[in-house]
């Protein structure tokens, strides 16, 4: 059930049916647009009694909404959500592209301090890199935990970058939450509802990625999890799924960009990196979801790939990243997209790297 705020009405007035929602023991989700306040209504088992809630000073209409999810769908929200962030020009959602970037793993602090020089270098705004990993072997590097937290934040600090990272668990999420900008919640943790409802109690934006064989409606059912429990800010992110095919990691699926987009008021970006697993295949896909409508793009880089304690050959050198936000720059403006940071280096790849930017 929603209920459509007049265009006029007041913040008393919003703040009353707020009330009235929650004194019926319901949950209220305030949801301000450029028209209007939607105020979506939760934790009914059956139909609300709308008479009542018609009846109130400022309300517009009461309707039912059929879909079941509700706060992530386009039905509370018309307009597009755009995520801001204090003291910067970084957004995610709306006209301007939001480029993710950095290895997949925080390995060092110099491994760490120099990939994020070059993406903040080629126009990045924001840095991710892995503190805890959710690796297939339990054998396999896990991550530097706070350690690693800690130098992003330093990153932070010393370019102007807002840092993602992945929580894979509510102790990580709690470290998570209070270290970087936005919280990662991986693939293999898409229907994790414990740990969708606790970051639902976080005040920083989630990057949910879509689960390894997730459904649209399991996404944006996953998304709804965190933002029934007041969080509003999610980033949906498209990673590939599994399919029969083995040339690449996993299938890009470029066609869940328009339909999310149809469905949903909240951004999604594409992860090219995790969706092929080869560097070759990074770019190509990068331009092809600027193309297809995607907010952004999320990108491993790494400086020296063969020694990555993590997705090595999906990491894409610094040269490339650079000639990557070149082209993706020329594409962004057929699609009404812009990048908001300029590159600050000279785009011709240089004789010695020339190899691998091919
Ligand atoms: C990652 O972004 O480093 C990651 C582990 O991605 P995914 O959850 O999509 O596999
Ligand atoms: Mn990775």
């Amino acid at each position: 059930m929603l209920v459509v705020m007049k265009a006029q009405a007041t913040p008393e007035e919003i703040q009353a049916v707020c009330e009235h929602i929650e004194h019926l023991g319901f949950r209220a989700h305030p949801m301000p647009g450029a028209q209007r306040t939607a105020i979506g209504i939760t934790g009914n088992k059956g139909e609300v009694d709308r008479g009542n809630l018609e009846e109130l000073s400022g309300v517009a209409e009461v309707i039912r909404v059929s879909k079941p999810y509700k706060l992530a769908s386009r039905d509370v929200k018309e307009e597009d959500t755009i995520i801001r962030f204090a003291g910067t020009d970084a957004t995610i959602g709306g006209r301007n592209l939001a480029v993710v970037a950095g290895p997949c793993s925080i390995e060092s602090r110099e491994q760490a301090f120099t990939i994020a020089e070059h993406v903040a270098a080629a126009g990045a705004q924001f840095f991710r890199g892995g503190a805890y990993k959710p690796r297939t072997s339990p054998y396999a590097f896990q991550g530097l935990g706070l350690e690693a937290l800690k130098i992003m934040a330093e990153i932070r600090d010393r370019f102007g970058l807002r840092i993602v990272t992945e929580a894979i668990d509510n102790a990580s999420l709690e470290l998570v939450a209070e270290w970087a900008d936005v919280i990662q919640i991986g693939a293999r943790n898409m229907q994790n509802f414990s740990l969708l409802k606790h970051a639902g109690h976080m005040r920083k934006p989630v990057l949910l990625k879509r689960g390894l064989s997730a459904t649209l409606d399991e996404f944006l059912m996953a998304a709804e999890y965190i933002m029934s429990e007041g969080n509003y800010e999610v980033i949906l992110c498209e990673r590939g799924v599994r399919t029969f095919a083995d040339h690449s990691r996993n299938t890009l699926d470029l066609s869940i960009v328009p339909a999310v987009q149809k469905l949903s008021h909240l951004p999604i970006l594409v992860d090219p990196s995790h969706a092929t697993g080869k560097r070759d295949k990074v770019l190509p896909m990068a331009r092809a979801a600027i193309a297809a409508g995607a907010d952004g793009l999320l990108i491993e880089v790494h400086h020296q790939p063969d020694k990555a304690l993590s997705d090595g050959p999906q990491s894409i050198y610094p040269e490339q990243f650079v000639r990557m936000m070149d082209e993706i720059g020329q594409i962004a403006p057929i699609v009404h997209r812009k990048l908001p940071r300029g590159l600050h280096i000279d785009t011709t790849p240089t004789e010695t790297h020339a190899a691998h930017v091919k």
